[in-house]
């Protein structure tokens, strides 16, 4: 293939879960020219692959309709739009939920690109089937229940033009039966499948909006389902397992291990920042949204940054108030030619783990750590050490807005201090339209506040409906500030790390 020719990549994006893409569709999407992507996509993916959010405008990126929202493309026009980007040089992909080659019309868009003559590869990912059992803690196959699992679409069930579903066949599949696009065609599909056989106190387990907000498990039997079901009672999507494999999930207590399952956390740090924080929530069964408050961006101007990268070695101590940073600033010496051993000679002092494991990202060892992770603690510790010898020479990398203290501080302390910003922290204008809904309209449990600059913005931007949701600060500083603000949190983490405010969260939720 010529290089730089135009070619398209299908990628299974998963279910809901952010943390369900694969490595290879994630890298993938990262180089991305143009994205055509389906409404079920977590958003978040995009973000997290650099593609959406602050700054981010050169990757194009299309959505391909929404239920009830916006103009739903039909096939024929996505196929000519994927033709047409790749024929402009474009590299393409299509971003799909769960599986590309799983109910997902796959087969069609494959036949364009051949018509086109388009090179394209497939990237898998997880079908919706396997998220939502192992969410439930269901094995669609078992060695006594069930030694095969068939795919159903629901969709197909009652199709006027004749190609409806085998169901006589299907009431006798010996082994699991998963339904994609069944819940409004249950009533039929369920009634069916018991008149053909199929006996009415079958197991059933719906998994709705699995990995997404308001996600649930409900659990009923064949014969139930279609009062379960009934019109209007839940929407979309949501997958229906059947069969006696759902009996195990009876015993099982994997959800115990989900703490968090079914709720709904907002995540408000800067996007570079927040994916340990998604994958954290992810693991622990909750559905992570992200808006950030605060974007991290480089200096407008780097002159004072290479000015004191010039004169590192009349330091004697780098001290680093966050692991934003650290990074900026170490990237920066990278970027201008220089290396780690220009900081031969200072020595290092960090605000808090996460900066120090910032630190240690670069294979650097932070000589002073506080015990408690706020700027008055490094202050204290690095007043003491500029207590020891007048004079002497510190440097602090900060953010362009920030707290004074530590520099009044180690002044007092008879150190000669310098600071540097060395990277630009700015609130974000206004929130996406569908979290701020999400959050007027009472869908978000916990919005989780990382910092007093992020606590100021998340005021501005969701002002008294963030009385819907409770508030959890990562430390009684950011507390503070939300309390004067008239938004006291329901909890406040006894460790300042993103570690501990999920620690908090959890048990204020086992508490109750
Ligand atoms: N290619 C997709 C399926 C697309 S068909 C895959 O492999 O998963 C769309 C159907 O998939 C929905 O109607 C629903 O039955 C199921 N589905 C997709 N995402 C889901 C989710 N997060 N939770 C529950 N069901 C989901």
């Amino acid at each position: 293939m010529r290089d730089g020719a135009g070619k398209v990549t299908i990628v299974g994006a998963g279910p809901g879960d952010p943390g369900l893409i694969t490595l290879r569709g994630f890298a993938v999407l990262s180089r991305a020219e143009v994205v055509f992507y389906d409404y079920l996509v977590n958003p978040i993916i995009l973000r997290q692959a650099g593609l959406l959010g602050c700054g981010r405008t050169d990757a194009k990126l299309v959505c391909l309709g929404r239920h009830g929202e916006g103009r739903i493309l039909e096939q024929a026009e996505i196929n000519e739009q994927m033709v047409a980007a790749a024929k402009a040089g474009k590299n393409v992909v299509r971003l799909k939920g769960g599986d590309p080659a799983v109910f997902g019309r796959t087969a069609e868009e494959l036949a364009a690109l051949e018509d086109a003559g388009i090179p394209y590869k497939v990237v898998p990912g997880v079908t919706a089937a396997l998220a939502a059992g192992s969410v439930a803690g269901i094995p669609l196959t078992h060695r006594e229940w069930a030694s095969s699992v068939a795919f159903v679409t629901g969709k197909e069930c009652c199709d006027k033009d004749g190609k409806s579903l085998d169901l006589a066949s299907l009431a006798r599949f010996p082994g699991t039966l998963v339904f994609y696009m069944g819940v409004t065609t249950a009533p039929e599909w369920s009634a069916e499948l018991i008149g053909h056989g199929k006996p009415a106190d079958t197991p059933v387990a719906i998994v709705h909006r699995c990995g997404l907000p308001g996600q649930a498990i409900l659990k009923t039997t064949l014969g139930e389902l279609p009062t379960v079901l009934a019109p209007g009672k839940l929407r979309p999507p949501a997958i229906v397992i059947v069969g006696e494999v759902v009996r195990v999930q009876a015993d099982a207590d994997c959800l115990t291990v989900r703490q968090l399952f079914g709720r709904t956390v907002l995540v408000t740090r800067p996007e570079q920042q927040a994916t340990d924080m998604i994958m954290l929530l992810g693991e622990l069964g909750a559905a992570a949204l992200l808006q950030p408050a605060i974007s991290i961006d480089p200096p407008a101007d780097w002159s004072a940054v290479d000015a004191a990268i010039g004169a590192l070695s009349s330091y004697d101590w780098l001290v680093f108030s966050s692991a934003n940073g650290v990074h900026f600033f170490l990237e920066r010496i990278m970027e201008t030619g220089g290396d780690l051993r220009l900081l031969d000679g200072c020595q290092l002092a960090a605000i808090g783990p996460a900066t120090a494991e910032a630190l240690a990202d670069y294979r650097l060892q932070a000589d002073l750590l506080p015990e408690e992770y706020r700027a008055e603690a490094l202050a204290e510790g690095l007043a003491a050490v500029a207590g020891q010898k007048a004079g002497q020479r510190m440097l602090l990398l900060r953010a362009s807005r920030g707290r004074e203290v530590l520099a009044e501080r180690l002044t007092a302390a008879g150190a000669k201090v310098d600071q540097v910003v060395v990277y630009q922290s700015s609130d974000v204008a206004a929130p996406e339209p569908d979290i701020a809904a999400a959050l007027a309209e009472g869908r978000i449990d916990w919005v989780t506040v990382t910092s007093s600059a992020i606590a100021r913005s998340v005021v501005r931007l969701f002002g008294d409906d963030l009385k819907r949701s409770r508030l959890a600060a990562i430390s009684p500083l950011t507390a503070e500030v939300l309390s004067e603000a008239g938004f006291p949190p329901a909890v406040v983490a006894t460790e300042y790390t993103t570690d501990g405010l999920i620690g908090a969260i959890l048990e204020a939720e086992q508490s109750k």
